[in-house]
């Protein structure tokens, strides 16, 4: 159980690029990050626009002289003060997650980016290499794998309850760009503009995320091949698509698919995950993260509760109210959060953690995933090996 204390010693001094006023994500990033005193927010450049990025620091109660206009001069001047920052979280549009990751790694600091990583799959490597070569965390906010029944999966899985693993049903399929939104909304434009978004649309905004929730349920299972279908409804989006299928099969024998959408007309958020196995089946839906359906053949659908006795005791570590009371996404970010921190200090000190966290190589293989995907369709929907 997780009461609000400390967690790390001395709070990480942190800052963030991007994430500024009116943006989408920003806001979790620092209340996940502030709620368990693992980080101090003392800098950022928090804005594309310099001066909304200075005020909008100043209401966040950061220093004014430590609210700077891009990210190249914070981490140069951060880097000649004794009190300068440790770890930054990046919160920008996708096309500038490479640059920045790799300047803050540069500069010494850890790093907490948003998905997708970056663009290439070489680049997401060189990344990766330099991660290691720093000694650094780098986390990725795959922010719905904080949430504590997907450990919960990840353990029943784990015991055998399912049995061999058959079937992976995998899909976020949201409908509130079922139109051209983004003629009217800047966080959706950049979104369909490959410079800015990468290679896809959905299959890296939406479908990496239950991609990585099956990754972290089922870390035995890898891809062998996969063959994706990728459409642009809207037909102003192309090339890139606002809807996909990708069917995968796995080195076990198992199959599955990733359903990644935004035209999914009615659904709210239609993130879900089905595993089946042999013996017994799960499944989560992130519109009621606190329950888990576990089925087995013959026997009536039992639902699983956050915050009971009756589940595994790492899943219990998460838990920050007790049962009966709903937890959502903020927690579940903050679970995450409270992760990266003490995976940070213990890596300054040489250890490593025993717990899983969104980690860099996890961040790789989202990139890979739609690189897969996206030569797949390319190819006109064939199966392609898993590369
Ligand atoms: P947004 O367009 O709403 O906000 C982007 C913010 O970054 C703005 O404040 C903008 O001024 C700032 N910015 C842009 N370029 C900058 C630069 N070079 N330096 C400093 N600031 C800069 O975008 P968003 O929806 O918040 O998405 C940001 C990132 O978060 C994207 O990579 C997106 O994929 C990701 N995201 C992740 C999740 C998740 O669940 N993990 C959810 C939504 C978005």
């Amino acid at each position: 159980m997780i009461y609000g204390e400390k967690l790390v010693e001395n709070p990480i001094r942190w800052a963030m690029v991007g994430g500024g006023k009116g943006s989408q994500i920003g806001y979790i990033h620092r209340s996940a990050a502030l709620r368990d005193f693992s980080f101090d927010l003392v800098a950022g450049a928090f804005d594309i626009d310099p001066e909304r990025g200075k005020e909008f620091g100043k209401m966040l109660n950061v220093a004014p002289e430590r609210c700077y206009p891009d990210y190249k001069t914070m981490f140069a001047k951060e880097a000649q003060r004794e009190d300068g920052i440790q770890a930054v979280s990046i919160a920008t549009p996708n096309g500038t997650h490479y640059e920045i990751t790799k300047a803050a790694l540069e500069a010494g600091l850890h790093v907490v980016c948003e998905k997708p990583l970056c663009f290439t799959v070489d680049e997401a490597e060189e990344l990766g290499q330099l991660a290691k070569r720093q000694n650094k965390v780098v986390g990725v906010t795959y922010g719905y794998s904080g949430h504590q029944m997907i450990e919960e999966a990840r353990q029943l899985i784990a015991d055998g309850a399912l049995g061999d693993i058959r079937i992976v049903m995998l899909q976020f399929a949201h409908g509130f760009h079922n139109v051209a939104v983004e003629e009217n909304t800047a966080s959706t434009k950049w979104r369909v503009d490959p410079k800015v978004a990468g290679p896809s649309y959905v299959l890296g905004d939406v479908g990496t995320h239950p991609l990585y929730l099956s990754e972290v349920m089922l870390p035995e299972l890898n891809i062998k091949r996969l063959m994706c279908s990728r459409q642009s409804f809207v037909t102003s989006r192309a090339p890139l698509e606002d809807n996909a299928m990708t069917l995968m099969e796995y080195d076990n024998g198992a199959v599955g698919y990733v359903w990644s959408s935004c035209v999914n007309c009615g659904s709210m958020h239609g993130q879900k995950v089905r595993i089946i196995g042999e013996k017994a089946s799960i499944e989560w839906w992130d519109e009621q993260p606190n329950q888990l359906t576990y089925e087995v053949q013959g026997e009536p659908i039992r639902i699983l509760e956050r915050g009971m006795g009756y589940l595994h005791e790492s899943a219990l570590a998460e838990d920050r109210i007790g049962g009966g009371h709903p937890e959502g996404l903020f927690e579940s970010w903050s679970n995450l959060y409270s992760r990266f921190a003490q995976a940070m200090v213990a890596t300054d000190n040489n250890q490593t953690v025993d717990f899983w966290y969104p980690n860099v190589e996890d961040g790789i293989e989202g990139v890979r995933w739609v690189a897969n995907c996206v030569r797949s369709a390319e190819q006109g929907a064939t199966w392609v090996d898993y590369e």
